[in-house]
């Protein structure tokens, strides 16, 4: 079975979010990102429009779209502004999603439910300031003390740290562990800000993604219940990879729409800017780099839309989704920066926003897996080294509700 076309709930859903980027985000977004403002209000407005549960089932306070309408959402929202899909990548794909495949009934109904329905924000806590790729040299720790766990640690490159109400915490629980750096002595714990000991800021002076928050976060003694835990004590390695699988999808997605911007900006250009007597779309370099901008597009899209594929349909998609986030991200940068060329020295000003699409992009080559660790993923996968183990826990399939049937059947 191969289907390429999007199904009118997928049409009807990029329309929205097209029209809402274009409206509400585009006209701001040279100011925001000049004065690196981090706008609120978006986020109340994606909240109303049902995104930020987009493709959690709505028994949760999801929309109940499937995995694909994320990935669509992620394209088109990117297409304006990194700092937009930065916002589903951390809150939908890193938080909302483990919740929603690890958490328990009561963790859902106390934390998923109103970050679906885009009351709460929440984010993902893995990096420190000296552990990024390197997740076991993390030094955050946690104790238990009777039905409690004490937490400490700082958490850097935070996204949304200084914004968000709920954030998902990676650390040692074991010590002996620690020591031998076996991963097995990490766990995971849901913390809010509102709990004593919690504290964040912002980092300033990014080459990208201005207008966008991106911080710190650090917790000093702060006491969660025991049912604060996600997963089983120990599974915390595991589950912060199980988010990355999901994030790393929205990131694909997002820098495809990065490279549909450039493709776009740069057609635009070429056939308005006049050299040599004629539009500058009539030199074959120039229409080299369109032609190549087309490529990578297409290759992109192509590649996380079976990524979206495997996850509706409940398949191991590791591999896929890896594969679709390095390549999306560098020919992201790839197009960014041949897209600046087209447009030659106006390019390199913030008259035209070619410059912030490279500014921004770049930071996705390295979060979520850095394009080493990807290329070294890949080598391994096709070398035989690595293969995708059965999970305890896995991302449920999609599954349409009643709703949605009648929505499609219409
Ligand atoms: C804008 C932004 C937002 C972010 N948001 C979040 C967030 O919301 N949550 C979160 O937890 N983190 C976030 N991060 C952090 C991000 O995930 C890390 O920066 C990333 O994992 C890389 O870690 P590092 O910066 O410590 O680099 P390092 O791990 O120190 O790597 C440095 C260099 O060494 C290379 N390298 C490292 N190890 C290997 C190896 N084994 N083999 C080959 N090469 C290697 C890397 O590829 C890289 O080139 C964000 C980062 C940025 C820039």
């Amino acid at each position: 079975m191969i289907d390429f076309e999007l199904t009118d709930d997928h049409e009807s859903l990029v329309q929205t979010v097209r029209e809402f980027a274009g409206r509400e985000v585009a006209p701001h977004i040279k100011e925001w990102d000049e004065k690196q403002q981090f706008n609120r209000a978006i986020l109340n407005k994606m909240a109303e429009l049902n995104l930020l549960g987009v493709c959690v089932p709505e028994e949760w306070g999801g929309a109940g779209f499937d995995y694909v309408s994320l990935g669509l959402v992620c394209e088109e929202l990117e297409y304006v502004d990194t700092s937009l899909r930065v916002i589903m990548s951390v809150h939908t794909g890193l938080n909302c999603l483990t919740l929603y495949s690890w958490g328990t009934d009561a963790q859902k109904q106390k934390y998923l439910a109103p970050q679906a329905k885009g009351e709460k924000i929440a984010t993902y806590g893995l990096t420190e300031p000296g552990a990024g790729s390197d997740v076991v040299g993390a030094r955050s720790v946690a104790r238990r003390e009777g039905d409690e766990w004490v937490l400490n640690g700082e958490k850097m490159w935070i996204s949304l740290a200084d914004v968000a109400d709920n954030f998902l915490f990676f650390c040692w629980t074991d010590e002996e562990k620690r020591r031998k750096r076996d991963h097995t002595g990490m766990s995971c714990f849901i913390v809010e800000r509102t709990m004593p000991g919690f504290s964040s800021g912002t980092i300033h002076g990014k080459m990208g993604i201005r207008a966008g928050n991106t911080g710190y976060f650090s917790l000093q003694d702060v006491r969660v219940p025991a049912a604060n835990m996600v997963g089983e004590e120990g599974e915390g390695f595991k589950i912060a990879m199980f988010a990355l699988e999901q994030g790393r999808y929205t990131v694909a997605a997002g820098a495809t729409g990065v490279i549909r911007a450039s493709r776009d900006a740069s057609v635009a250009y070429a056939k308005e800017r006049e050299t040599f007597g004629v539009k500058i779309a009539n030199h074959q370099l120039v229409k080299q780099k369109i032609a190549e901008m087309e490529a990578d597009y297409q290759m992109a899209r192509l590649l996380w839309l079976r990524a979206g594929w495997l996850k509706n349909e409940g398949r191991p998609n590791g591999r896929a989704t890896s594969l679709a986030k390095w390549q999306a991200t560098v020919r992201s940068e790839k197009a960014a920066s041949m897209a600046i060329e087209v447009h030659g020295a106006n390019g390199y000003s913030n008259d035209y926003p070619v410059e912030r699409y490279l500014r921004n992009c770049k930071a996705a080559v390295i979060y979520e897996g850095t394009r080493d660790i990807h290329t070294l993923m890949q080598a391994d996968w096709a070398l035989g080294l690595k293969s995708e183990k059965p999970a305890r826990v896995t991302l449920p399939p999609y599954r349409p509700t009643e709703s949605r049937e009648a929505v499609a059947a219409d």
